[in-house]
C-alpha cells in the first residue's frame, strides 16, 4: 500500500487534522488503525470506516453554519478551519415536496432530495469535498480518481480549485458530456479503454507504485465515503429534524447507501432527531444489477457482472460495499430492486414533466425504482418517502434524445402556427 506520507520527509499531521475522527475502524472485524492513507483492515482485510469521538453538538450550531456541508464540519473528518481552504462548497442542496410525481404514482408524501444542483452537477461534489481536505491534511502530491464519470468531473474540479495536480481516469466510450466536464478543468484526463472495473484496477495498482498520490475512491476512500452522509443529515434538518419514513436511493459501489443509513443513525445517537423506524430501499439498473440480483435470490453473495446498461454512473460490476447494502436494506424493512433501460428512460422523462427537475440516467433509475416499488407493493404508499436525484440530466442527453424533441417544424408565420395544432 502506497503511503501519501512519504517517510522521507518531515511531513507530519497537525493536531485536528480529521477533526473529531479517532481512528479508522474495521467494518468486518472492528480493528482500529490510525487516521492515515489506509483503508484495508491488516488483519481481515475488511473496509476500513472513520470512526469517531463526537462532541455535544446543537441544531442551533449547525443552522449557523454556512449553507453548505461544511454546516456539519463537526460531523465529518475534516479540520475545524476547513472553510480557509478553497473547495467546492457543496451540499444544502433543495429538498422539494413532489406533489404532482406523488399524485401520479399514488404517495401522500414525497420529496426530491435534489443533488443535480451540486457545483459539477452530482452529488459526487460532496464525497470529493471530503477527500480533498483528507488529501490536504496528508499532504498529497496528486489527487486523483478512477470514475464512471461524475466522479472525474467533481475531482477535476475541486483540484483546480486548490490548485492541485489533479489526473482523472475514466473508460474511454464514456458520455461525451462528461469527458468534456471533466477534461474543461484539467489536462490530465486519461481514457482507458475498458470498463470501470478495469479503471478501477488501473488506480489501485498505480496507487501502490507511485508516492504521493490520492485517489479519492481508492486509498483515501474512508474519508470520501463519510462525505455522502451531508445528504442525510440535509433531509433531516431540512424536514425539520426529523426522519422520514422511506428513502430510495441508487446504488453503484453502494457507499451512499449506507452513508445515508450512517447519518441518520448519528443523528439519533447525538439527540439531533428523534429516534424511529425508516427504510431505505436501493436502485439499480437491470444491465448492472448485482445487488439487487443478490437481494432477490435472498443470498449475501453478490456475484460480479459485466454492466450493460444506459446508466454508466451505476455501472459498478463489483460493488465495494455491495453487502453491507443487503444489511441495510434488509434490517430496515426496504429491499432493492432493478429496472430496464427503457423504464430508466420513461422515468426521466416522468420526472421531468411532472416536476421540473431533469435528471440524468441514475436519477431515472432511483425514479423509475421508486414507481416499481409502488406497483409492486413493496413500498408503503402512506409513509413519507425521500427520492434522492443523484445527477444531472444534461450530462447524459443521448438516454432521451430519441423521445423529446419539438412538436412540429413551422415557418415564421401565424397561419403555420395554428396549422401545427400544437395547442
Ligand atoms: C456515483 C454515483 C452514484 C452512486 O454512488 P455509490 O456511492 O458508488 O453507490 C449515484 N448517482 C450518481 C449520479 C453517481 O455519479
Ligand atoms: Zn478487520
Amino acid at each position: 500500500m502506497s503511503t501519501l506520507l512519504d517517510e522521507n520527509t518531515t511531513h507530519t499531521l497537525r493536531e485536528g487534522a480529521f477533526g473529531h475522527a479517532r481512528a479508522l475502524a474495521c467494518r468486518e472485524c472492528g480493528h482500529e488503525v490510525a487516521l492515515g492513507p489506509s483503508y484495508a483492515c491488516p488483519e481481515c482485510f475488511g473496509p476500513l470506516e472513520v470512526a469517531y469521538d463526537f462532541p455535544t453538538v446543537t441544531r442551533e450550531e449547525i443552522a449557523a453554519g454556512p449553507a453548505n456541508i461544511w454546516r456539519y464540519k463537526a460531523l465529518l473528518p475534516v479540520p475545524s478551519d476547513i472553510e480557509q481552504s478553497p473547495n467546492t462548497e457543496p451540499g444544502f442542496t433543495r429538498l422539494l415536496e413532489a406533489k404532482n410525481l406523488a399524485r401520479e404514482l399514488g404517495i401522500d408524501r414525497l420529496w426530491v432530495k435534489d443533488d443535480s444542483t451540486n457545483p459539477t452537477n452530482s452529488f459526487k461534489d460532496r464525497v470529493v469535498a471530503c477527500a480533498l481536505s483528507a488529501a490536504r491534511e496528508l499532504d498529497a502530491k496528486v489527487f486523483a480518481c478512477p470514475s464512471t464519470g461524475n466522479l472525474a468531473n467533481a475531482v477535476a474540479a475541486a483540484g483546480a480549485r486548490a490548485g492541485m495536480k489533479t489526473v482523472v481516469f475514466i473508460p474511454s466510450n464514456l458520455e461525451q458530456p462528461k469527458q468534456v466536464n471533466s477534461a474543461v478543468y484539467t489536462d490530465r484526463l486519461v481514457a482507458v479503454d475498458g470498463n470501470y472495473d478495469d479503471v478501477n484496477k488501473l488506480a489501485s495498482e498505480i496507487a501502490g507504485e507511485e508516492e504521493g498520490w490520492a485517489f479519492v475512491n481508492v486509498n483515501v476512500r474512508p474519508f470520501y465515503a463519510e462525505g455522502s452522509k451531508t445528504l442525510g443529515y440535509e433531509i433531516a434538518e431540512q424536514l425539520g429534524w426529523r426522519l422520514p419514513d422511506q428513502v430510495v436511493i441508487p446504488v453503484a459501489s453502494g457507499s451512499q447507501l449506507t452513508k445515508v443509513d450512517k447519518a441518520f443513525r448519528e443523528l439519533v445517537a447525538l439527540g439531533l432527531v428523534e429516534d424511529k423506524p425508516y427504510r431505505i430501499f436501493g436502485a439499480q439498473a437491470t444491465g448492472c444489477s448485482p445487488v439487487s440480483v443478490a437481494y432477490k435470490a435472498g443470498t449475501d453473495a453478490i456475484r460480479p457482472v459485466k454492466p450493460d446498461t444506459i446508466a454508466k454512473s451505476l455501472a459498478i460490476g463489483n460493488p465495494a460495499d455491495g453487502i453491507y447494502v443487503l444489511d441495510v436494506c434488509r434490517r430496515s424493512g426496504g429491499a432493492v430492486e432493478d429496472i430496464t433501460d427503457d423504464e430508466v428512460r420513461d422515468a426521466i422523462v416522468l420526472l421531468a414533466r411532472t416536476e421540473g427537475i431533469f435528471t440524468e440516467t441514475a436519477g431515472g433509475t432511483t425514479v423509475g425504482v421508486l414507481k416499481k416499488l409502488v406497483e409492486t407493493g413493496q413500498l408503503d404508499t402512506s409513509l413519507e418517502t425521500v427520492v434522492i436525484n443523484t445527477g444531472h440530466g444534461l450530462k447524459t442527453l443521448d438516454a432521451v434524445s430519441d423521445r423529446v424533441g419539438a412538436a412540429a417544424t413551422i415557418a415564421p408565420s401565424y397561419d403555420a402556427f395554428v396549422a401545427a395544432n400544437i395547442v
